[in-house]
């Protein structure tokens, strides 16, 4: 199962309050597995939950177990396998990073091979302006802001990187998107939550 919170739900990585409350709305334990997010590549295997320390990436066998990652504007990539669940944090340096890939290759080598993807919100290609060093780290996905300037789709990417897997996408643009927390445009510390379990 797989959920993407909203702005209106609170902020998932700070206030426990709030994972208490969505959790008993979803029927979860309120104890997540998570990771200290730092933009790079590294993924863990969890069997419990608190945080497995740095990495982007977590995935887990165990039912029940909710693992969970927290973005505003960086997209959350849910992979989804017989018997075992994954999510990653991607931003534009973990794409490049290939934070995708990794996940998907240690759960494949743990016999958990995803059969399919969702990504949830992130800033979509319309709100995403880059300068030309992250420009030129994405040559195939260049764009162009609502607003006329150079951007980047870095959700276009990361469906390139999944392209051979049946990929949904849901949810909006978080900077221009109504209920999303953004880090570009509030300089907020708040962040949603992506949160995914083996029923
Ligand atoms: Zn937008």
């Amino acid at each position: 199962m797989i959920h993407f919170t909203v702005a209106s739900d609170g902020d998932m990585r700070g206030d426990l309050a709030a994972r208490a409350e969505i959790s008993a709305r979803l029927g979860i334990d309120s104890s997540w597995a998570t990771v200290d997010q730092v933009h790079g590549a590294e993924v863990r295997y969890v069997d419990r939950p608190g945080s497995a320390g740095p990495a982007d990436g977590l995935f887990t066998d165990r039912r029940r177990l909710p693992v969970a990652i927290f973005t505003a504007d960086c997209f959350p990539v849910v992979l989804v396998a017989s018997g075992g669940i994954g999510i990653a944090h991607a931003g534009w340096r973990g794409t490049v990073a290939g934070v995708v890939s990794s996940l998907r290759g240690a759960m494949a080598a743990a016999g958990l091979e995803p059969v399919h993807a969702k990504i949830g919100p992130g800033i979509h290609a319309c709100c995403f302006e880059v300068g030309p060093e992250v420009s030129a780290r994405f040559p195939e996905h260049l764009s162009e802001t609502t607003w006329g300037s150079p951007s980047v789709d870095l959700l276009g990417a990361l469906q390139d990187q999944l392209a051979d897997l049946p990929v949904v996408v849901e949810g909006s643009c978080t900077y221009c998107g109504d209920n999303t927390f953004s880090y570009r445009r509030d300089v907020t510390t708040r962040r949603m939550g992506a949160i995914a379990w083996i029923p």
